[in-house]
């Protein structure tokens, strides 16, 4: 393939679109969107009856954009008619987007190793080579579970896997884990009017701490307390499961304290992702919470030109997993691809006004615990 693009974009998720639509804006005519499926495809995955746990409101028309836009004068709310919306509806809310744009997207083109040689990317996929001067990695962490948290994790069930809570059999589950995911399981699995019992090595939902990346969210929050006081959910809290082992007639799950639960039923896992870096990691340098470690303009301090953008992101305590919070760096991605490549910069100016541009992270500090 002899076309040499000035951007590559990996993954069509909300990364991907929100840093294309802004190539768009600038009026690049040579960038493409490499997607291993379809747009929003890990949203497609999530299971039926899971939703954003992040509200979306249509506050766009008074300079406050909804906080699962991934481009500002947009609303999931608004185009959805759906406060927390499903995944497959915020597939949908991309889709329009994606569209809105004209983004050039080549689905069922999987990304599997990238190289870069004289200033170069080279990027080896299912659909032949490709090369580009630039890439922004936005294959975020759902497709890529973390299936090896401890011995035995293998004989779990990660919950990224499951297509709709109401199709899994049994009546008694052990949930591992206790943040988001976990607390998200039980709920669905209570709903279903199943026992859980979820062994987590925080108690998220005691923690008192301003950012949700670190304290169980008031919607999740919300949702589960009314289990707490009932026969449906057991907690065992502060607790880390060490091995789960199979048990002729099901699993012990052996836990940190010496203790061992068994169940029937495939243990639950709700224990994070090992995230889509994985591909390039002979582009990353690591640091000490094994984030990637890139610039101020989210460039991978060991390779020029390759940006990340999503919820891997870390600025040292700064954890951008939300699409309210990781959304802000799209316009510093853009940027800096706009000045290298002599691109038409002026709707930065819009993005600025509207929120959506975050450059000087000491302007995120913590929210007084009022
Ligand atoms: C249980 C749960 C609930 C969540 N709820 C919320 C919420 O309420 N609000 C919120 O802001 N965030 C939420 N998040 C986080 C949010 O879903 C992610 O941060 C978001 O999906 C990240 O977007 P992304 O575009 O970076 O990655 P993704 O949405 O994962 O998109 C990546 C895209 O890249 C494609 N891709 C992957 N690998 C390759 C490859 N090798 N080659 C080509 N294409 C590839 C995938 O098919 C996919 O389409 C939640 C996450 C979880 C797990």
């Amino acid at each position: 393939m002899s076309n040499i693009y000035d951007v590559i974009i990996v993954g069509a998720g909300p990364s991907g679109i929100g840093v294309a639509s802004l190539l768009q804006q600038m009026n690049s005519t040579s960038y493409l969107v490499l997607e291993k499926e379809e747009i929003g495809a890990s949203f497609l995955r999530w299971p039926k009856e899971m939703k954003c746990i992040t509200p979306s409101f249509p506050a766009q028309g008074f300079g406050q954009t909804d906080l699962n836009a991934v481009v500002p004068k947009t609303s999931p709310a608004y185009t959805l008619d759906m406060e927390h919306p499903t995944g497959e509806a915020y597939a949908q809310y991309l889709d329009v987007v994606a569209k809105h744009f004209s983004i050039p997207i080549k689905n069922g083109v999987q990304v599997n190793r990238i190289n870069k040689q004289a200033s170069i990317f080279s990027i080896e996929t299912s659909d032949g080579l490709y090369q580009s001067r630039y890439v922004v990695w936005a294959a975020g962490q759902y497709q890529y579970p973390n299936l090896t948290p401890f011995p035995g994790a293998n004989l779990g069930l990660h919950n990224s896997l499951i297509a709709a809570w109401r199709e899994l059999d049994g009546d008694n589950f052990i949930i591992i884990g206790g943040y988001e995911s976990g607390m998200d399981a039980a709920y669905q699995l209570g709903t279903l009017g199943k026992k859980t019992t979820v062994i987590a090595k925080t108690n998220t939902w005691e923690v008192e701490h301003s950012d949700p990346s670190i304290a169980l969210s008031p919607y999740t929050y919300n949702r589960v307390r009314h289990l707490f006081d009932s026969d449906l959910l057991t907690i065992v809290g502060n607790t880390a499961v060490t091995q789960i082992e199979a048990n002729g007639k099901g699993y012990d799950v052996h836990t940190d304290d010496g203790e061992v639960y068994f169940t029937e039923e495939r243990p639950i896992l709700a224990t994070g992702f090992a995230g889509s870096t994985t591909i390039i990691e002979n582009l990353v340098a690591r640091g000490q919470y094994q984030e990637v470690l890139v610039n101020d303009i989210d460039e991978s301090v060991a390779t020029d030109g390759l940006f990340l953008a999503g919820p891997e992101l870390r600025h040292d305590d700064h954890i951008f997993c939300y699409i309210y919070k990781f959304r802000q760096r799209f316009a510093v991605i853009a940027e800096a691809l706009g000045s290298r490549l002599h691109l038409d910069v002026s709707i930065l100016e819009e993005y600025k006004r509207e929120n959506f541009y975050l450059k000087d992270l000491s302007m995120c500090g913590e929210m007084c615990q009022c």
